[in-house]
C-alpha cells in the first residue's frame, strides 16, 4: 500500500510539492506512519507569496460586506464538518474526538469574531476639527501575512489568525505544524467551498527551510507565530531584522495557587482536567500546583484518587479521555523528567510510566510528583506531557513570587474562596492571562490572547481586538473642501482654528 502524500494548498487547489522533501506523519496512537507531509523549498514558498500578492489586489478591493458573507458561510461550514475536522486532527495529533471539538469550538470563536468585521473595522471621524477641516482615520490590510502554526492546536490555533486576518482584507500563507499537517488542508477546502476567491488563502507545509523563507520574503509584510520559546525568539528576532510586523508567542510553565481555604475537591477536579487534558500539551495547561500550608495533604490525595479513573488510549476508542503525545521522542522526554525527579528527590506519587495501553503508540500516563522544589528538572523546564507537579510552600507571598520570578507568564490561576485574596493575585501577578477558579483561562474571541515574560515576543497579543490591530495599519486623513476663492500662500505651519 502507497503511503498518503499530503502536497500544500495553494490558489485554492493542491499542488505537489516539488522539491524532493518531505517529512513523516506519525499515528500517535499506533505508532506507525500515516503519510508523508511535502516540504516546501525557498522557491516554492516564493511562488505561493507571488500568488497571494497577485489575489491581494481583487480581495482589498471585496466590500465589508462580501467578505463577512464568505466568513458567515465559513463559520457554517466548519460547524458542518466538525466531527469530520476533529477526527483528522485526532488521527495526526493523538487527541481524543471530544478535545479536538473543543479546540474546534474555540477555533471557531474567532471566525464568529471576524464576521463582524464591517463593524470592527470602523475608524473614527471629527467633524469640524479645525475650521472647515474634517479628520478620519481608516485601517488598511498589511498585504500577504504569514501564520507559521505549532502541532498542538492544528485547527484552533490557525483560525486565530487567518479568520482576522483575512477578514482585514489581508491574504494569508499558513505553514502548520509538519506533524499534523491535515487540518489546515480541510480548512483550505472550506474556505475555498465558502466562496473565498482562490489565493487568499494558502498553505505551504514545511520545516526550517519554508519558516526562513518566510522570514526572509520581502513581499510578507507581517508573520504570526505559536510554537516554543526558543523558536518563537528566533522568528521575532529574524523577522523584525526583516522589517515585518511580528507576534511570536512561545512557551509556558503554568502554576495553579491553591490556598488553604479552596474547595479541597473543586480544586483537585481543576488540576486533573488543567493538568492531563490533551495529554498535558497544551500552552494552558496546569504544569504545577502551588498548595499553601495544610491543604497540600488533602488535595494531593484528592489529585491522585482522580488518576486511576482517567481512561488513556487511542481516539478510535470512544472511551478514552486522554490520547497519545506526539511522537515517540517527545513521549521519551517527558517520561524522562518522572525519573529525573525522583533522582533530585521529589516523591512519584503516581508513575504515569507504568500501566500503557498495548501497542506501539507514544502513550504516557498521568504522573504525579510532589514534593517539588524550584531547582528540580521538572520545574524549571516546560514539559509539555501530562505530568504534573505539587510544590508545598507556606504563604500567598511564596507562591507569587514563584509565579513572578518563572521565566514564562503565559496563564496562571488561583483557587480560593477569599474574593479579596484573587483581586490581589489578579493585580500582583506578572502573567498574561489569570483564572480566579478558573484552570485554563483562554480568553474569548472578543479579548486578546497571550502571555507575558518569555511567553510572547511582540507588542501584540493574538486575535480580538489586538489581532484587528496587527493586521490592519491606521491611516488617518485630513480633509476640508473650501472654496478656491479663499486660497491663499502661507508659509507658517499649519494651525488649527
Ligand atoms: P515548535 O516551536 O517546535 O514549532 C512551532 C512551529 O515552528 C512549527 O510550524 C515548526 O515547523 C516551526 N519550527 C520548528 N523548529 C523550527 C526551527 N528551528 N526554525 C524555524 N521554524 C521551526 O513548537 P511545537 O512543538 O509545534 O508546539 C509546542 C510548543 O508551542 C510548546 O512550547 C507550547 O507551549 C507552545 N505553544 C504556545 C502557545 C501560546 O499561545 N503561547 C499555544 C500553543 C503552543
Amino acid at each position: 500500500m502507497s503511503t498518503k502524500r499530503i502536497s500544500h494548498w495553494i490558489d485554492g487547489k493542491v499542488v505537489e510539492g516539488t522539491s524532493g522533501r518531505s517529512g513523516t506523519v506519525w499515528n500517535p496512537a499506533t505508532g506507525e506512519q500515516a503519510a508523508t507531509v511535502d516540504f516546501a523549498s525557498v522557491e516554492e514558498l516564493d511562488k505561493a507569496v507571488g500568488i497571494a500578492r497577485a489575489a491581494f489586489a481583487g480581495w482589498r478591493q471585496t466590500s465589508l460586506t462580501k467578505r463577512a458573507e464568505v466568513l458567515f458561510r465559513t463559520r457554517e461550514l466548519i460547524d458542518a464538518n466538525r466531527k469530520e475536522l476533529a477526527t483528522i486532527v485526532a488521527a495526526e495529533h493523538g487527541k481524543v474526538v471530544s478535545d479536538a471539538l473543543g479546540e474546534i469550538a474555540r477555533g471557531l470563536e474567532n471566525v464568529e469574531f471576524a464576521c463582524g468585521i464591517p463593524h470592527l473595522l470602523k475608524g473614527g471621524f471629527s467633524e469640524q476639527a479645525s475650521s472647515g477641516v474634517d479628520v478620519y482615520s481608516i485601517r488598511q490590510p498589511l498585504g500577504v501575512v504569514a501564520g507559521i502554526t505549532p502541532f498542538n492546536f492544528p485547527a484552533m490555533v490557525p483560525m486565530w489568525m487567518f479568520a482576522n486576518a483575512i477578514a482585514c482584507g489581508n491574504t494569508f500563507i499558513l505553514k502548520p505544524s509538519e506533524k499534523d499537517p491535515s487540518a489546515a488542508m480541510f480548512i483550505g477546502e472550506l474556505l475555498a467551498q465558502a466562496g473565498l476567491p482562490p489565493g487568499v488563502f494558502n498553505v505551504v507545509h514545511g520545516d526550517k527551510v519554508a519558516v526562513d523563507a518566510i522570514l526572509e520574503h520581502k513581499g510578507i509584510a507581517a508573520v504570526s507565530f505559536v510554537g516554543s520559546t526558543p523558536i518563537a525568539r528566533y522568528i521575532y528576532e529574524t523577522g523584525t531584522k526583516n522589517a515585518k510586523r511580528v507576534q511570536a508567542l512561545g512557551g509556558a510553565k503554568n502554576h495553579m495557587l491553591v490556598l488553604p481555604d479552596a474547595d479541597v475537591e473543586m480544586a483537585a477536579d481543576a488540576a486533573v482536567s488543567a493538568g492531563y487534558g490533551s495529554a498535558g500539551e497544551r500552552c494552558m495547561a496546569i504544569s504545577v500546583v502551588l498548595a499553601v500550608g495544610d491543604i497540600a495533604d488533602p488535595l494531593v490525595a484528592a489529585i491522585k484518587a482522580r488518576l486511576p479513573k482517567i481512561k488513556v488510549g487511542p481516539a478510535s476508542d470512544p472511551d478514552a479521555e486522554m490520547g497519545p503525545l506526539i511522537t515517540r521522542e517527545h513521549r521519551d522526554k517527558v517520561a524522562g523528567y518522572i525519573g529525573a525527579a525522583a533522582e533530585q528527590g521529589a516523591t512519584i506519587v503516581t508513575d504515569g510510566r507504568n500501566d500503557l495501553p498495548p501497542g506501539d503508540g507514544f502513550f504516557l500516563a498521568p504522573s504525579l510528583i510532589d514534593d517539588v522544589t524550584a531547582d528540580m528538572s521538572c520545574y524549571t523546564d516546560e514539559i509539555f506531557g501530562p505530568v504534573l507537579g505539587v510544590m508545598r510552600i507556606d504563604s500567598y507571598e511564596a507562591g507569587l513570587k514563584l509565579i513572578n520570578d518563572n521565566q514564562y507568564g503565559n496563564g496562571t490561576a488561583i483557587f480560593t474562596r477569599d474574593g479579596g485574596a484573587a483581586r490581589q493575585f489578579q493585580f500582583d501577578c506578572e502573567v498574561g492571562m489569570v483564572g480566579i477558579n478558573v484552570p485554563v483561562p483562554v480568553p474569548v474571541s472578543y479579548y486578546s490572547f497571550g502571555g507575558w515574560k518569555d511567553s510572547l515576543f511582540g507588542d501584540s497579543h493574538m486575535y480580538g481586538p489586538e489581532g484587528i490591530n496587527f493586521y490592519t495599519r491606521g491611516k488617518v486623513v485630513t480633509s476640508r473642501w473650501p472654496d478656491p476663492a479663499t486660497s491663499k500662500v502661507d508659509l507658517g505651519f499649519p494651525t488649527n482654528h
